[in-house]
């Protein structure tokens, strides 16, 4: 419960325009499909990837996840009967090499190409949501909102914004590289 008071409270910060449309309900749903499938990414240290959508019923559903390799993942074709709304993925384990806290420029590159938005959980248990109209990243909830890899550690990149254009995940590129 006070995970979603917090969610509501990050959610009304962003509600600059009417481009954030997700609801309670959504994010709720989305943070517990995360919390089943952020121990298998993270045991396996493989990105898995899908589509959320509505079904017939009203009800939010998730294509099953497609294993990935460490740094990237192909979704199925998502199933007619399912009304899509964003693709997914997750980010693997932790680790030194990769600066993984944040959707890279290629995963918004992709939503904004594919007209669509977009859900990504890290190995720190962040969430985030991209907006492929504003071709941009928001942080939906922060460190531990879903399941997380404990070999995490903070500090090893750059400072994570909670917001990014496609233009400043390329200039983090060039920082962290
Ligand atoms: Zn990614």
């Amino acid at each position: 419960m006070i995970r979603l008071i917090f969610l509501a409270l990050t959610l009304s910060l962003y509600m600059g325009g009417n481009s954030f449309a997700q609801s309670e309900e959504e994010i709720e749903f989305v943070i517990e499909f995360f919390d089943e499938l952020q121990p298998i990414s993270i045991a396996d240290n493989r990105e898995y990837c899908g589509y959320f959508g509505i079904d017939e019923n009203g009800q939010f559903v998730a294509t099953k996840p497609n294993k990935g390799r460490e740094d990237s993942c192909l979704a199925d074709e998502p199933p007619p009967n399912m009304e899509i709304f964003a693709s997914y993925h997750t980010h693997g384990a932790f680790s030194v090499d990769a600066d993984s806290e944040t959707p890279s420029s290629g995963d918004l590159e992709a939503d904004i190409s594919e007209e669509i938005d977009g859900y990504i959980a890290t190995p720190g248990g962040r969430i985030w949501f991209i907006d492929s109209l504003e071709g941009a990243a928001m942080l939906i909830c922060g460190r531990n909102c879903t399941v997380s890899d404990d070999r995490y550690e903070d500090g090893i990149y750059p400072e994570i914004k909670d917001y990014y254009s496609l233009e400043e995940l390329y200039e983090r590129d060039e920082m962290v590289e």
